[in-house]
């Protein structure tokens, strides 16, 4: 049995991977680190980051209309997809430069290379070197998957639609979670004609109804086609296009057809089972509070693990790993309360409980205000936003916070710090409006609109 070469192998390369390396070696842990894609993983190459980018493309249009309404002269131009595109690329590289940055700077030795596993203690790289590790850390996050049916080839996923060439004329998106909708209202507003088929009654399944309801009505408003109880029973390639039968009894014909139907944990072709690494249905990896796996020298972090899939989220896995195994301070990651924006045109920034699961739950009273805001009231605009409290009838605390608005991201992340403090909704109220926002609805609403 050879010495261990280092005291951290961590596979993947991703904000999870990266983080608990780079902290790791900030407390004098040996650490290597192997990514066979690109540093960063997807949240930066081909997530949240792209992503936030396209968004913003994307609310220009909408903000040039609103400016002539305010006076401003000037004719829209047309988008420029590949200027936007050379500029993202840019971007991306720079972001890859410098996560790679913080890892070599840290004294992380990485490998660029798809790794597996050998035994407890040991990983073997795409070119048959292995390296020995006391701790190895999976962060092989997940991937998108495409729904089977005749013809699926054709249609592009998340991954994809970052490497466009040219935006189509047209797109069917399927699905109806996040990324559907983000990338809905992006195509739209980067003036794509955009459909939506959605197999259940109303997207954005699990969020509070009525907030979820109100982005549903806001995005048909903004002309995307949107069709719930519908899906794809197959595709084929067609002159003009991808030629798309649906359940609805409809043969339609699209530019691009874009699959938003779910993720899948990366756990092919690690060796795990074989190593006695449980791996749940699905292909997550099955971790203890500790995000230790069954063999006590595997840990695993982030989106392969199929808990709370998000950027943050993994950060926090990657950090409370290193307290457990490295700082002698066992650590549990925190997955209460966890505040989260789906950017969709309005955003909707959510916190804790919905008005359904917390209804489930006991007594409430709920807290709520539709209104069309200042800014684009003004100009006769019907867009509505929504900012909702659900509060617990006994303790008054704030069990959920549910804004529809432009810029609900920003406002949630605040709003969140409230109520994972366990503020009451007197809390709130004591608390100044900030005047005039949207957001001070939050602090002035007196009376519930309703008791259940
Ligand atoms: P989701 O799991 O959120 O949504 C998948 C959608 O596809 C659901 O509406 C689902 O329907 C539908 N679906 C699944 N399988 C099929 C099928 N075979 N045919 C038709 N429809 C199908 O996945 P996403 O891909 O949108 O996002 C993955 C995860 O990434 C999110 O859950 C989130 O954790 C993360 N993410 C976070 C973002 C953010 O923080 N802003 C942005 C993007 C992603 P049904 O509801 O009926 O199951």
């Amino acid at each position: 049995m050879t010495a261990f070469d280092y005291d951290l192998f961590v596979i993947g390369g991703g904000s999870g991977g990266v983080r608990a390396a780079r902290v790791a070696a900030q407390a004098g842990v040996k650490v290597a680190l192997a990514e066979e894609s690109r540093y960063g993983g997807t949240c930066v190459i081909r997530g949240c980051v792209p992503k936030k980018l396209m968004v913003f493309a994307s609310e220009f249009p909408g903000l040039m209309e609103e400016a002539r309404e305010y006076g401003w002269g000037g004719q829209d131009g047309a988008f420029d997809w590949s200027k936007f595109r050379t500029r993202l690329e840019g971007e991306l590289t720079r972001l890859e430069t410098v996560y790679r940055g913080i890892l070599k700077n840290n004294g992380v030795t990485t490998y660029d290379a798809r790794a597996r596993l050998i035994d407890a203690h040991t990983v073997e790289l795409a070119d048959g070197q292995q390296r020995r590790a006391k701790h190895i850390l999976l962060a092989t996050g997940g991937r998108p998957v495409r729904p089977d049916v005749p013809g699926a080839e054709l249609g592009m996923v998340s991954d994809d639609v970052f490497q466009m060439t040219e935006l189509p004329d047209s797109v069917l998106i399927l699905g109806g979670g996040y990324i559907a909708c983000e990338f809905a209202c992006i195509l739209n507003g980067l003036g794509v004609k955009t459909t939506l088929y959605y197999r259940g009654a109303q997207v954005l399944r699990g969020f509070d109804d009525e907030a979820r309801g109100l982005v549903a009505e806001e995005m048909a408003q903004s002309g995307i086609d949107m069709h719930m109880g519908t899906n794809i029973l197959a595709m084929k390639k067609s002159a003009d296009g991808i030629r798309v039968k649906a359940t609805n009894g409809t043969e339609r014909v699209f530019g691009a057809v874009f699959f938003a139907t779910g993720r899948v944990p990366n756990t092919e072709g690690l060796g795990l089972e074989a190593l006695g690494v449980q791996v749940k249905r699905g292909g997550a990896v099955a971790v203890d509070a500790y995000s230790q796996t069954a063999v006590p020298s595997i840990y695993a972090v982030g989106d392969v693990t199929d808990r709370v899939n998000l950027t943050p989220v993994a950060i926090r896995e990657g950090m409370a790993f290193v307290e457990t195994v490295f700082k002698g301070k066992p650590t549990k990651p925190d997955h209460d309360l966890i505040p989260t924006a789906v950017f969709t045109q309005p955003e909707m920034g959510t916190v804790g409980l919905s008005e359904e699961a917390a209804r489930a739950l006991g007594p409430i009273e709920v807290y709520a205000t539709s209104f069309r805001p200042m800014r684009t009231s003004f100009i006769g605009k019907a867009a509505r936003v929504l900012m909702k409290l659900i509060v617990c009838a006994e303790t008054r605390r704030v069990l959920g916070c549910h804004i529809v608005a432009p810029g609900a991201g920003e406002m949630i992340q605040m709003a969140g710090i409230a109520v994972k403090m366990g503020a009451t909704k007197e809390q709130f109220d004591a608390t100044c409006a900030v005047h005039p926002t949207m957001a001070e609805e939050l602090v002035t609403m007196s009376k519930p609109v309703r008791v259940a």
